[in-house]
């Protein structure tokens, strides 16, 4: 029994339905289902995907299919009373794509299939419109000519400008019947010409023409691009859709059209859309006239307008989400074309989600899950006033989202001082830690080298401050300060403005919207929240990324990096002092003027998280980050300790390591030099003794880092839990703490159950472990990670959505091995993958208690643990 290829939709004959996208795709199963409802849709037929997976397998159509497609076209025939190729009533059809998700890469629709010479006259006498009919035809040819032939649309539209400007008119609209019959003669000559056999006259030669050419678009480099940016299987092919032709174009009582059933960029409730009256489907996207605001339509077609208005209520109310619709009016009657749901921006999406609960047309579950987390990033940072027009010079990586406009400067100290007054925008070729204060005082970053997860990239992100990164186009002459770009050449001081949500590096200075935390966001938040089990915790340095986090929900702190906390000011001095003493005691003295500085910095981190949990790291700098590199630099310091220039730069010389990331650093660190681990736990608990004295409630975790083996960290502990007891007794008071480590190295996760016997919790540094289980530096794997991804060696960049198959491998693990020997073990996540949806589900799967990520993250994590536990239930 073989399976049936094809379904009728129309007439009241429909035999799919809207669940049907799997074999019908997206647009083949809404208009089976708008049949079904009895919205107004011209009858056709769907070939379905699974011949087209049959097809591409076997490059040949499966047996049956020209019977099936036969008996499908007399079916259609008797139901229009038209017929196919001939006769005094002509079946013109469209031919259209239409996979399971919506796919710009796939072939585009051929309009009024079926016209030839015969045909074109038939109709023109049956529609008393000889014009219309030689439109029809001309586009005909030149859109088959196009998609199924491959003679560029160009070539076509040069031979209408020529006929334009002989006849001396404008528009299309204003040439004969007579031109567009030479023209459509002309045309065919060219396809002739191109392609070296005469166009097709055969009605069904050029249906199977436009079948295959559908079918052949699945595998275009176009189509493929898309599926894999967008993560769409490769297998799951595209059906066809054979739909009769109805006509916008046969005048003024004629029109064709697109409209949403709310508006897609703010979401509010308002029938939104445009419409062009006597025309063809294309010509509303193709802008060769103006197209009308669809409110209009109900002077200028009152009655379609009231059916129109019908319809779209009907479909919204049926799907139960915001459609996006095409229709076309013929001579008064309106036909639906197209119903989808909308795409929509991220502040549509949480708008829509909340007011359809409101309207008792979804419950709060579904409009949990409705909101993509993603799209919340949009309401988070300020964006480009989308309404303004803007001259791009480059395109680079969107490394932090967020817009930013301000003078360009080159130099992060001239950042840092005119950063104050003016906004400025820091242009670098790459940054490294000595820009931290640049970077700081800018409003945006833009870099012309480095990748998404660059030391500019990532801080930014952490800052939440907008970040274009590795722009390769910009040619950087920071010598005479200016760069180039698309042919313009940008001084310091003149205006830019960073797209970081698209990459975009904008000429002149632009408007931002900064979007406000409306209601409705705090509303979809509240919901998304009873249903999540997983916490939401933040990685933040300063008091102020805190408070920020908090209001975005955080509910503690997951990872403090102390290092980040030493780049600030000159306090980068002692701490290049500390690493570099040459004594004990030298250490010493610069490790006394850092202690009240963290003190300082640990006392506003726990006076913003007040009753919230602190996990704090200790140092884990990679020392290469912190050392003097410059001469006048290391002079500089040489000053400063006094000692002798060459003799420092002899003992920065010593601290080289050929692989600083597998080098001396985390607890390495702490275990050589015991006294900076003393060290820090001091300002620690001093902090917190002193705030719980002002009546703030502290709760901080300290977070040993790269602990490969059980022994270092109960060494380590061993240091913390006596500089407690000192600090307690010094000041009279106790507070709780927990101390737990990292697990950032493959020998932590298969070992885990001898370090759990030393931790009160673990917290999984993903990016760490990333690196050391693909055994790559995140740093140099931009030169041949993005070609793994792009040839499928690997599905996504590991260090954006968590490898699960590999890295997950070990969570999952070292979470059993640890819970195994302590049930209450508490396990959390640190890694940038703390903020990934995808991520986010596989944590909250793996029985984690919390993740944490960057500040601006915080809602979208939130989001995503919600609806991972709803997946799950
Ligand atoms: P896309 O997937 O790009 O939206 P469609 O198959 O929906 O492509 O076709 C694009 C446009 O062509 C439609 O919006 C509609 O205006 C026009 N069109 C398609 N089929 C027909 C038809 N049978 N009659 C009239 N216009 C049509
Ligand atoms: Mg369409
Ligand atoms: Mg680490």
């Amino acid at each position: 029994m073989p399976d049936q290829y094809v379904y009728f939709f129309g007439a009241g004959q429909t035999e799919g339905d809207g669940r049907m996208k799997d074999l019908l795709g997206g647009k083949g199963a809404g208009l089976a289902e708008m049949a079904r409802i009895g919205v107004p849709v011209p009858p056709g037929f769907t070939i379905t995907t699974e011949v087209c997976r049959l097809y591409l397998q076997g490059s040949a159509e499966p047996e049956g299919l020209r019977e099936a497609v036969a008996v499908s076209l007399a079916r259609l025939e008797e139901a229009t009373g038209k017929t196919f190729g001939g006769g005094e009533s002509p079946l013109l059809v469209s031919v259209r794509s239409g996979a399971k998700f919506s796919m710009p890469g796939m072939m585009d629709t051929i309009l009024n299939l079926g016209l030839n010479d015969d045909t074109v006259a038939a109709i023109a006498k049956a529609t008393e419109n000889e014009r219309f009919a030689w439109d029809s035809y001309r586009r005909f040819v030149q859109m088959y000519g196009d998609v199924v032939l491959g003679v560029p649309a160009a070539d076509f539209e040069r031979l209408i400008d020529a006929r334009k400007e002989e006849r001396g008119v404008r528009h299309d609209t204003d040439l004969s019947a007579g031109d567009l019959r030479e023209l459509t003669a002309a045309f065919r000559a060219l396809v002739e010409e191109r392609t070296g056999v005469p166009f097709p006259t055969d009605a069904r030669a050029q249906l199977w023409g436009a079948i295959h050419a559908v079918f052949d678009s699945w595998q275009t480099p176009r189509a493929k691009a898309y599926r894999r940016v967008n993560g769409i299987a490769d297998d799951l092919g595209t059906a066809v859709n054979v739909c009769t032709m109805v006509f916008g174009n046969m005048g003024d009582d004629s029109s064709t059209g697109v409209c949403f059933t709310r508006d897609p960029s703010t979401g509010e409730r308002t029938f939104y859309g445009e419409f062009l009256v006597n025309a063809q489907g294309e010509d509303v996207v193709a802008g060769i006239r103006d197209p009308l605001p669809i409110a209009r339509m109900r002077e200028v077609l009152p009655e379609a307008y009231a059916e129109l208005l019908d319809a779209q209520e009907k479909l919204e109310r049926h799907f139960r989400d915001a459609q996006d619709l095409e229709f076309t009016v013929e001579r008064g009657h309106l036909y639906l074309l197209q119903t989808r749901s909308a795409k929509r921006t991220g502040r549509a999406a949480v708008r829509i989600a909340v007011e359809m609960v409101n309207e008792g047309l979804i419950t709060i579950e579904e409009a949990v899950m409705r909101v993509q987390p993603e799209q919340l990033d949009q309401l988070l940072h300020p964006t480009i006033d989308p309404k303004a027009e803007v001259q791009v010079l480059a395109t680079g990586l969107p490394a932090s989202p967020g817009a930013a406009a301000g003078k360009v400067v080159f130099n992060p100290d001239e950042a840092a001082e005119r950063g104050t007054g003016e906004p400025v925008i820091l242009v670098r070729r790459e940054t490294s830690p000595e820009d931290y204060h640049g970077m700081v005082a800018a409003q945006g970053i833009l870099t012309a080298r480095g990748g998404m997860t660059s030391h500019a990239a990532v801080v930014a992100r952490g800052m939440g401050k907008c970040c274009v990164a590795g722009a390769g186009d910009i040619e950087m002459d920071e010598s005479r300060r200016r760069f180039t770009a698309n042919g313009v050449t940008v001084h310091e001081g003149d205006w830019i403005t960073l797209d970081g949500s698209t990459g975009r590096v904008i000429l002149g200075k632009v408007d931002t919207v900064i979007p406000e935390l409306t209601n409705t966001f705090r509303r979809l938040m509240e919901w998304a929240d009873r249903f999540r089990t997983l916490r939401v915790r933040t990685n933040a340095d300063t008091p102020n990324d805190a408070a920020v986090a908090r209001k975005f929900g955080a509910e503690g702190i997951g990872l403090c990096r102390t290092e980040h906390m030493f780049f600030e000011g000159d306090r980068i001095d002692a701490v290049r002092e500390m690493i570099l003493a040459e004594n004990p005691t030298g250490r010493a003295i610069a490790e006394a003027r850092l202690l009240p500085m963290q003190r300082g910095d640990f006392e506003g981190i726990f006076r913003a998280m007040d009753g919230l949990p602190v996990t704090i790291r200790l140092l884990d700098p990679p020392l290469h980050e912190f050392l003097p590199h410059a001469d006048s630099e290391i002079k500089h310091l040489a000053r400063k300790m006094g000692v002798d220039t060459a003799r420092l730069r002899a003992r920065v010389d010593a601290h080289h390591e050929t692989n600083p990331m597998l080098g001396h650093r985390g607890c390495r660190l702490g275990i050589s030099y015991p006294d900076i681990t003393w060290m820090q736990a001091q300002a620690i608990f001093e902090a917190a003794v002193n705030v719980a004295a002002e009546g703030v409630t502290v709760c901080p975790e300290i977070m040993v880092p790269l602990v490969a083996t059980a022994e270092e960290l109960r060494r380590q502990r061993k240091i913390i839990d006596e500089v407690a007891e000192e600090v307690f007794e010094a000041a009279g008071r106790r507070v709780d703490y927990l101390v737990g480590t990292m697990i950032e190295l493959p020998r932590a996760a298969l070992t885990a159950d001898e370090i759990a016997a030393e931790a009160q919790f673990f917290s999984f540094g993903t990016n760490d472990l990333t690196q050391t289980t693909f055994g790559l530096s995140r740093d140099d794997a931009g030169r041949f990670l993005p070609g793994y991804v792009e040839q499928g060696i690997i599905p996504h960049d590991p260090f954006q959505s968590l490898d699960l198959g590999g890295v997950g491998k070990l969570v999952e693990m070292a979470c059993r091995l640890g819970r195994g020997v302590k049930p209450e073990l508490k396990l959390g996540v640190c890694g940038e993958h703390g903020g990934d949806p995808r991520s986010v589900e596989f944590f909250h799967e793996a029985g984690l208690n919390y993740v944490s990520c960057s500040p601006f993250r915080v809602p979208v994590a939130r989001l995503a643990a919600a609806q991972a536990a709803l997946r799950k239930n």
